[in-house]
């Protein structure tokens, strides 16, 4: 039987049993026997400053498919984040289709007397009322928290009211209080999707041989996206890319392409194992096309697969050979200088790899979370045996603050909605992802290290925002060791 049978995904932690939250050590001491981050894989923190709910990332892919709109059944927080991602929704929309267009999302927002009496009745009217006023393909009908703790049940108000409204309900279960790991938001959307608008495999159509689906679950902006479309169409293929934006007929064409290639193990194994499955759509779950050996590899892996290896290295020779030329008078500047990284897992160690090719040293990683999937990039990376501090933390900016002024680093790449820490320690800040800007293929890298070399030039803002502004946090935490509050489930210092 298929996950995807199932009325709720399986939580990323049962799923991937080495999964963990809280690490602290090196890149490589990580590596050795029994020091491996499934050390602390039953490990916490005796101190918790914040986490990540599922629902950020699912509002981000959900928002963005046209005509469909969210349906929030919770309390009246939940998805406030969609006020964050709008502005990833309208850029997205201007770059693919010429205008920019908002997420719709409506939230039932249950207050005190729902929490008694239950909220089924009001969802109910909620979907009548939204099926009424908008002319929508499809409605994502979202359980936060609170319906899970009420009893609600979303599936049964789906199932009563489907036949009398237009729009597809696709029911989601991204209760935040499930699964501590964000990366279970991308399963969550994957579910929807799959159970609900991929065609019958027997109403799919004559297989695609040229067409290969490429997923962004919105890690990559349109300029990713038309560098990995330019770098597949060399070799004569097409990309086909979903879930975020895409039509319905990119779905369909999901399920009858030749061969579906990951930009991110993190995000796509869930969907990209159901595809092989059920459609028989066989995948690559490797390596992410950032940096210049990464991009290189991803491509001879799609080209081999699909008996264009030749053609592959071919291009990724003559690429890698005008990338590094163009690249040349960048890595003067950038040689010796240390730069602290910090994102989801594989986004953080990728980016590592591309940053050693543009000639910076790491100073240190701190990565949202580890599965078995990091072991690859982190091989990579301990290959030529240079180590530095690597930590796995959902967010805990006092651990990266602490981290920081021991490190020093010249630099520091993080979330948008990440870099305060560091800015307000004076160093300076890069986004390790935006959609405005490219980073993924040959072009990415290109891009990226323009923008570096303009940041390191003229870093005068960070550090003048570092004399002025303060961190919340007393000297006597600077003084404690930077992982000393991480713990064993028996309460031992690990
Ligand atoms: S953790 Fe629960 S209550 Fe909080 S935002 Fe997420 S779904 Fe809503």
């Amino acid at each position: 039987m298929s996950k995807l049978d199932l009325l709720t995904p399986p939580r990323r932690e049962d799923r991937h049993p080495a999964t963990c939250l809280a690490y602290g050590g090196s890149l490589c001491g990580s590596g050795k026997k029994g020091e491996k981050c499934a050390l602390a894989a039953d490990a916490d923190r005796a101190f918790t400053q914040g986490s990540i709910c599922p629902l950020l990332p699912a509002m981000g892919m959900m928002l963005s498919l046209p005509d469909t709109a969210v349906l929030m059944h919770s309390a009246v927080g939940c998805g406030s984040c969609a006020h964050g991602v709008n502005g990833n929704v309208r850029s997205g929309h201007a770059a693919r289709r010429g205008k920019p267009a908002d997420g719709l999302w409506f939230s039932t927002a249950l207050d005190e007397v729902d929490v008694i009496s239950g909220g089924d009745a009001k969802l109910e009217r909620a979907i009548r009322e939204i099926d009424a006023a908008y002319p929508l393909q499809a409605v994502f009908v979202v359980a936060g928290c609170l319906p899970a703790v009420i009893g609600d049940d979303i599936d049964a108000v789906i199932a009563k009211v489907q036949p009398e409204v237009g729009a597809r309900l696709l029911p989601v279960h991204c209760e935040g209080f499930k699964s501590r790991f964000m990366a279970t938001a991308y399963d969550v959307v994957y579910h929807a999707l799959g159970r609900n608008l991929l065609p019958r495999p027997d109403q799919a159509g004559p297989r695609e041989e040229k067409t290969i689906n490429i997923m962004n679950v919105s890690s990559m902006g349109r300029l990713d996206e038309l560098e990995l479309e330019r770098l597949v169409g060399e070799i004569g293929l097409r990309a086909n890319f979903f879930p975020v934006f895409a039509r319905p007929e990119s779905l369909r064409k999901a399920a009858v392409a030749a061969l579906s290639i990951s930009t991110c193990p993190t995000h796509d194994d869930y969907f990209l194992s159901h595809l092989e499955e059920k459609y028989g759509v066989p995948y690559i779950i490797n390596h992410m096309p950032v940096g210049i050996a990464n991009t290189g590899q991803w491509l001879r892996d799609v080209g081999e697969r699909l008996g264009l290896g030749k053609e592959a290295a071919v291009l990724a020779e003559a690429e890698e050979k005008e990338v590094r030329e163009a690249l040349a008078e960048f890595i003067p500047h950038f040689r010796g200088k240390r730069v602290y990284l910090s994102a989801g897992e594989y986004r953080s160690l990728a980016t590592a790899s591309l940053l050693r090719e543009l000639g910076f040293e790491i100073a240190g990683i701190r990565s949202f979370h580890y599965d078995e999937y990091a072991e690859v990039e982190l091989e990579k990376l301990r290959r030529d045996k240079r180590d530095f501090v690597w930590s796995v933390a959902n967010v805990q900016p006092f651990e990266e603050a602490n981290l920081l002024k021991r490190v020093k680093p010249d630099l520091f790449i993080g979330h948008w909605h990440g870099n305060n820490t560091a800015g307000r320690l004076g160093i300076p800040t890069h986004v390790i992802y935006n959609t405005g800007y490219g980073y993924l293929g040959y072009r990415g890298a290109y891009d990226l290290a323009r923008r570096l070399f303009r940041k390191l030039k003229n870093p005068a803002f960070t550090r003048r925002l570092g004399r002025y502004a303060r961190l919340p946090y007393k000297e006597s935490w600077y003084r404690a060791e930077p992982f000393s509050l991480i713990r064993s489930k028996t309460g031992e210092a690990v």
